[in-house]
């Protein structure tokens, strides 16, 4: 199909993530992509700086992970989970647990990063149910974060201007505290552990993302926060999720973010580069004694199971994707990352109106003091040959791991760029 035809029926007909009808801009058409690159119909190249919501670890086109789709769709593309089960499930699933932070060794499949989310949120509210305890109903999370698109999980998504807080009077009504500074700080701590306790009899779990929050601001923290997290918890009788959708699978420099603490939760959840950003999976991984008491509760299970679960395409080349994660040399790649990004935002730093430069493994922002006119500055990204999609007041990149030393170069070049074309 010609490419102005795609762009028309698009327009006409498409919802776009966060989209109206009309759109602002019209979208890029992209005929495919191989490596960190996407090509655009009419040839134009980009580096990817997005990895696609930052699911793409290891590139598009990767042949091992070609190859686990096509192996396993010669087989079967899809079978129920209720009653069955099947060798990418279970390949999966002992994957999971061996590499997530020791104890969490229940694995429930999800379809989306979101229904993970909503997920561990019943996990917790059913823990306690099958306790005795209902009255333990609410969530305790951090302002400025980000869980997903449902509604459980958009009741803890940031409150004061996050991109659902048009919902406040509808959703479930959770507890907010601050979020955490960059650095450790005790009065801080003090202060949170403070809310804790106010709300303890009626608090089923606190939920975060460890140490970066992503889609609700790229703000980085202190891992010591998470083992402050875990001590307060277990003093006050509170279950802990990290939402581990955004940070896990190396993007923080660790194989989790939990993993800079040493801390295990209770609740874990894990999406986007689960699969290589192939196909849609989500897993909410829980300890055994949070399984054990919901399955002698008054539900006799986990009251949850979607059509999709465990789709046996996604669970094989998520099973593909972590092996080679694990075969590659990540650390080093998440490294080089993190040194080209250091290098090449440093300029930024002399750009009227930013407001601060940060990195973290494979993570790196450019804050602005004003919002981001995002047409202009996702324009001078393109015109440097670069993929990029900014949103508030952030420009940021967290580029596939197999970025060459000069992809990561031209990525940071179009984020300097796109920030100079807001002065
Ligand atoms: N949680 C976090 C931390 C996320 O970053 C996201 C997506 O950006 C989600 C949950 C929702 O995942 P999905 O978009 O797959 O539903």
């Amino acid at each position: 199909m010609p490419s102005d035809r795609i762009v028309e029926i698009d327009t006409n007909h498409l919802w776009h993530p966060y989209g109206a009808f009309p759109a602002s801009t019209g979208p890029l058409v992209v005929e495919s992509a191989e490596g960190a690159r996407l090509t655009l119909a009419d040839g134009t190249e980009l580096v990817d700086g997005m990895s696609s919501w930052w699911s793409a670890i290891h590139g598009y086109r990767n042949p091992v992970l070609d190859a686990a789709v096509t192996d396993q769709l010669g087989r079967m593309s899809h079978v129920m989970f209720g009653g069955l089960t099947h060798a990418p499930a279970a390949r999966l699933a002992e994957l999971l647990v061996q590499i997530t932070p020791e104890g969490l060794d229940k694995v429930f499949l999800a379809d989306s990063g979101s229904v993970s989310v909503e997920v561990a949120i019943k996990m917790c509210l059913q823990f306690w149910r099958s306790t005795g305890r209902p009255e333990k109903h609410r969530l305790l999370t951090w302002r400025g974060g980000y869980h997903g698109d449902t509604f459980a999980p958009m009741s803890v998504c940031d409150p004061d201007g996050g991109m659902h807080s048009m919902w406040t009077d509808v959703l479930v009504q959770q507890v907010f505290a601050p979020a955490p500074p960059r650095d450790f700080d005790p009065v801080y701590v003090a202060e949170f552990e403070r809310i804790v306790v106010e709300h303890r009899d009626e608090l089923a779990a606190v939920i975060v993302e460890p140490v970066v929050q992503g889609a609700g601001g790229m703000r980085f923290h202190h891992p010591d926060y998470l083992r402050e997290l875990r001590r307060m918890c277990d003093e006050h009788g509170l279950l802990l999720v990290f939402d581990e959708i955004a940070t896990g699978f190396g993007r923080t420099g660790e194989l989790f973010a939990a993993d800079h603490a040493g801390v295990t939760p209770d609740v874990m959840c894990v999406g986007k580069a689960l699969t290589g950003g192939y196909l849609t999976l989500a897993a909410t991984l829980c300890k055994e004694s949070i399984a054990e008491t919901i399955s002698a509760g008054p539900g006799g299970g986990i009251m949850h199971g979607p059509t999709f679960m465990a789709n046996p395409m996604a669970c094989a080349v998520a099973a593909a994707a972590v092996e080679l994660l694990l075969a590659r040399d990540w650390r080093a790649e998440v490294s080089a990352l993190n040194e080209g990004l250091e290098r090449g935002l440093a300029p930024a730093r002399d750009v009227p109106g930013v407001a601060d430069v940060r990195v973290l493994g494979g993570v790196g922002v450019i804050e602005l003091s004003d919002p981001v006119d995002m047409q202009s500055a996702t324009d001078a990204a393109v015109a440097s040959g670069v993929w990029l999609r900014p949103f508030r007041n952030l420009i940021y990149a967290m580029p596939p791991y197999v970025c060459s030393v000069d992809e990561v170069d031209r990525i940071a070049a179009g984020m300097v760029a796109a920030a100079h074309s807001q002065v």
